[in-house]
């Protein structure tokens, strides 16, 4: 459908109580043509997040990877974002409703930057959110649209008090993530990232994990407390949007004299490789759109 011919239901269930799930997707220009960064990952965590709150997608998983190929190339996209939702119908009205249809949507669209481009090299701000992230440990781990509210509360929390990202902690005081990223740490070297208990399991994070090992650097998930980010070398987020960006304050105070780290270099540069199509070993993470 053209963009502005697209529409929901006002009364759609998910409209009103947050009942779907989404992912966010992301395809890259490689000589090879459009290639969609793990999409068989993307669609194996949208129908497990489905599964989680009872939703069956009507479809196969083939099909929807097959659609997200066909997408870009119909609208001629060499890369862009790609957004497929599930939402339920309008069939019955209030909490209650059941038998309610599944639909699904995919829309993709030219998406060159996330935050100010200049971000991956000069890194971000982030503060210490007061927003809580995933008290129930069902959510956790799943793109939940529900769930989305609280993160969405702490980013603007973050940016209403001039920063660019925030920070949010689990219920136990641990840091979880971003508003839409994983965080990572590095302090002598070793990467330090926080446990899948509360945060996503991220497409990137689980990327970058892979990437470090590969590249002999130390990777340890573990509980992280706010004051080991405070005393880190360097911090970094890792996300579809933000792919790998540096965090260069925290509450106001620098990481690492406020400059991008050589460790959050390295990853970045073998992350633009392989999404650029070109590093062999890691092929098998593209799926070509034509
Ligand atoms: N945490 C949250 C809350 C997110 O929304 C995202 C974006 N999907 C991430 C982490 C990063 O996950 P991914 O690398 O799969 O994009």
């Amino acid at each position: 459908m053209k963009w502005d011919d697209t529409s929901v239901h006002i009364l759609s269930h998910t409209l009103h109580y947050g009942t779907g799930v989404f992912e966010g997707v992301r395809a890259y220009k490689t000589p090879k043509g459009p290639a969609i960064f793990r999409l068989k990952e993307h669609t194996n965590r949208l129908f497990s997040a489905a599964d989680k709150i009872n939703i069956k997608i009507p479809f196969t998983k083939d099909e929807l990877n097959n659609i997200q190929c066909e997408i870009l190339n119909k609208n001629s996209l060499d890369e862009g974002y790609i957004r497929p939702i599930v939402y339920l119908g309008n069939e019955g009205l209030g909490l209650r409703a059941k038998d309610l249809s599944v639909n699904v949507a995919i829309a993709a669209w030219e998406w060159p930057s996330y935050m100010d481009p200049k971000a991956k090299e000069k890194g971000i701000s982030v503060i210490k959110s007061s927003h809580l992230q995933y008290e129930n440990p069902l959510h956790s781990g799943n793109k939940i649209i529900g769930t989305y509210f609280s993160n969405t509360m702490a980013l603007h929390e973050a940016i209403d008090s001039g920063a660019d990202e925030a920070i949010m902690l689990d219920k136990n005081g641990y840091i979880s993530e971003g508003s839409g990223e994983n965080i990572f740490l590095v302090k002598n070297n070793v990467i330090y990232t926080p446990t899948t208990d509360h945060c996503l399991n991220g497409i990137t994070r689980q990327s970058v994990i892979q990437m470090a090992k590969d590249l002999n650097i130390s990777v340890r998930e573990q509980n992280i407390k706010f004051d080991d980010l405070v005393q880190a070398d360097e911090a970094f987020f890792t996300g579809t949007a933000v792919e790998i960006t540096p965090i260069t304050s925290l509450d106001g105070k620098h990481i690492n004299d406020g400059k991008k780290g050589q460790v959050t270099n390295q990853l970045q540069e073998k992350f633009q490789e392989i999404i650029s199509g070109k590093n062999q070993d890691y092929d098998n993470w593209l799926t070509y759109s034509k």
